[in-house]
C-alpha cells in the first residue's frame, strides 16, 4: 500500500518534472536569442525548429542540470495563491451564509411577532365580543335585590310580609299614604321634579296592607255580583282590576298609583293621554320607577294596562327596563 503510494508519488513527481521541463523549455523558447525571432527567413526558422526537434538529448541534459528548487518555489507560490483564494472564497461564502441565516432568523422573529400580536388581537376581540354579549343580555345584576321583589298572581308575597313604612303625603280625600321607607325619598323627589316642570302629581294609593287589599278586593267583587255576575264571574272580573290579596304590588310598599293632584275620577286607560301620565312615562326611570303594567304586556303581567301605576325597582334597573320596553317579569326572566 505504502509502496504503491510512494510509487504513484514518484510517478507524479516524474510527471511534474517533465511538465516543469516543458515549461522551462517553452520559457527558454520564448527567451531564445533574437535569431529565432528574426523575421528575415522562414527557412532559418524552420531549420531552427527542426534542429530543436532533432536535439532532444542535448535539451534534456541541459534541463536536468537546472536546479529543482525554483520550480518547487513556483509551485509553492501557486499553491499558496490558490489556498489564499480558497480561504477568501470560504470566508465570502461563510459571510453570505451568515447574512442569509441572520436574514431568515429576522424573518422568523417577525413572523412570530406577527403571530403573537394576531393572537393578542384575537383575544382582545373575543373579550370585546363577550362584553358586548353581556351588555346585550338585559337583566338585573342582582335579581335578589329588595327593590326587584316580584309580586304577581304566580308569585304571591311571603305570608306576613310587612315593610317599614314612611309617608308620601295625602290622597285627594285627605287620607295619608305610605310606601316602603326606602322608596319615600325617590318618590318625593319625583313629585317635586314634576312640579318644577309644571306637572302636579299626587299619590292616590300606595301601600295597602294585606287586610286592606282583601277588603278592597271583596268590595269590588260584591259590586260585580250586585250587577248580576255569578261569584266566579265577579272574582274573574275583579281580578282584572285588583290583585288577589297576597299578589298585589301595593302590599310590597314599592308601588303607587299616581295621578293629577285632586283627581278623584275613575282609573282607566284614557288617563294615558294626560300630561301627568306622559310626564311619568318620560321621567319615572330617572327616579327608579317603571310603568309596571304596560299596554302590550298584559298577557305576561296578567293585569290590565295601568298608566298610573308605577313601581320602584332602582334607577339602574328602571332605566334598562324602560329603555327596552319590558315588563318586570320579562326583565327578571320569570315569564310563565
Ligand atoms: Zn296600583
Amino acid at each position: 500500500m505504502t509502496k504503491r503510494t510512494i510509487t504513484s508519488r514518484q510517478v507524479r513527481r516524474a510527471q511534474q518534472m517533465k511538465e516543469t521541463q516543458n515549461v522551462s523549455r517553452k520559457r527558454r523558447r520564448v527567451q531564445t536569442p533574437p535569431r529565432h525571432q528574426n523575421p528575415g527567413s522562414a527557412q532559418e526558422e524552420n531549420r531552427t525548429n527542426s534542429s530543436e526537434r532533432q536535439t532532444p538529448v542535448s535539451e534534456q541534459s541541459r534541463v536536468s542540470s537546472v536546479p529543482v528548487r525554483p520550480t518547487d518555489s513556483a509551485k509553492t507560490v501557486s499553491n499558496n495563491r490558490r489556498r489564499g483564494w480558497m480561504l477568501w472564497m470560504v470566508a465570502v461564502v461563510a459571510i453570505l451564509i451568515g447574512i442569509a441565516l441572520a436574514f431568515f432568523a429576522e424573518k422568523q422573529r417577525q413572523a412570530e411577532e406577527q403571530a403573537r400580536s394576531a393572537s393578542a388581537l384575537a383575544a382582545s376581540a373575543s373579550r370585546v365580543a363577550q362584553s358586548i354579549q353581556e351588555e346585550e343580555k338585559i337583566g338585573p345584576k342582582d335579581p335578589d335585590l329588595w327593590s326587584l321583589l316580584l309580586a304577581n298572581t304566580t308569585h304571591p308575597l311571603p305570608e306576613g310580609y310587612e315593610p317599614e313604612l314612611a309617608s308620601v303625603g295625602y290622597d285627594f280625600r285627605g287620607i295619608e299614604q305610605f310606601v316602603d321607607e326606602r322608596v319615600q325619598q325617590p318618590l318625593l323627589d319625583m313629585l317635586k321634579a314634576a312640579e318644577e316642570d309644571g306637572v302636579y302629581l299626587q299619590v292616590r294609593s300606595a301601600y295597602r296592607s294585606h287586610e286592606n287589599q282583601t277588603v278592597l278586593f271583596e268590595s269590588m267583587k260584591q259590586d260585580y255580583m250586585a250587577q248580576g255576575y255569578t261569584e266566579e264571574q265577579a272574582y274573574a272580573a275583579t281580578k282584572r282590576w285588583r290583585n288577589v290579596p297576597g299578589t298585589s304590588e301595593h302590599e310590597t310598599g314599592l308601588a303607587a298609583d299616581i295621578v293629577e293632584v285632586g283627581y278623584g275620577g275613575s282609573l282607566d286607560e284614557s288617563l294615558e293621554q294626560t300630561e301627568e301620565a306622559k310626564w311619568l312615562y318620560e321621567n319615572a326611570a330617572d327616579f327608579g320607577f317603571v310603568l309596571r303594567y304596560p299596554k302590550d304586556k298584559t298577557d305576561i303581567t296578567g293585569t290590565s294596562f295601568e298608566p298610573w301605576h308605577y313601581r320602584y325597582v332602582g334607577v339602574e334597573d328602571a332605566k334598562k327596563i324602560m329603555a327596552e320596553g319590558l315588563c318586570l317579569e320579562e326583565y327578571l326572566g320569570m315569564v310563565e
